[in-house]
């Protein structure tokens, strides 16, 4: 038997409803305008809640991402007090439908690979939301969706682990399955997990599998 473990955004589904980019392929995250959507409420988030100026919102932005951190939620609790609960609802209120669109083929998938588990970084909020747009609600209501809230997320193989423990079985009968291979794949490599690489190309180690787009994930594997 084995055990598949989702991300969500830029895997369920592709990014702006499937648009395409120059070259005519889906967009990854960064050239999306749900990024671009996200990133305008961080900043929304710093200027007018909690005062910075553009300068050191801009500032910040380079920081956190020189450092590999993505935590905005972490930072803003440790730093200013705010609630992480607070800071996802303020980020995160955006409506799914205008960049997700509902793929009929997600119904069959889950049915077929029946052991399956979601981590996410993304809050709550957002991933019921897209669950929903996505229509697959119902095969992530029983404790098998992890999201951001957890003081654990990934990349830390840690979440992984939990993953393991909550199918009661082993790494190696776990398929993890993602578009961000830093994220999503390396973690759950490092722990011999099976990787699924979705749309983009991995660079730092050999998935065991690479596919366009998640409707590809059946013929792939069976
Ligand atoms: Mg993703």
């Amino acid at each position: 038997m084995n055990y598949f473990i989702y991300d969500i955004d830029g895997t369920l589904y592709d990014f702006d409803k499937g648009e395409r980019n120059s070259e005519g392929k889906t967009k990854s995250y960064d050239e999306s305008d749900f990024k671009k959507d996200l990133f305008q409420n961080v900043r929304s988030f710093f200027i007018s809640k909690l005062n910075y100026s553009e300068e050191a919102v801009d500032a910040l932005f380079r920081k956190m991402d020189a450092e590999g951190d993505k935590k905005f939620s972490v930072f803003v609790q440790k730093n200013h007090g705010v609630s992480r609960g607070d800071y996802f609802n303020y980020v995160w209120d955006l409506d799914p439908s205008k960049y997700v669109s509902p793929n009929e083929n997600l119904n069959r998938i889950f049915d077929t690979t029946k052991n399956n588990l979601i981590i996410s970084n993304a809050p709550r909020i957002w991933a019921s939301r897209v669950l929903e747009v996505l229509g697959i609600e119902e095969y992530f209501s029983s404790g098998n969706l992890f999201t951001g809230e957890l003081e654990i997320c990934k990349p830390k193989p840690e979440i992984f682990e939990m993953a393991v423990e909550y199918f009661k079985t082993e790494p190696t009968k776990c398929y993890s399955i993602g578009d961000q291979e830093d994220t999503d794949l390396l973690p759950a490599n490092k722990l011999k997990m099976k990787t699924i690489m979705v749309r983009n190309k991995s660079k730092d180690h050999t998935p065991t599998h690479e596919i366009d787009s998640i409707n590809e994930l059946l013929e792939r594997l069976f």
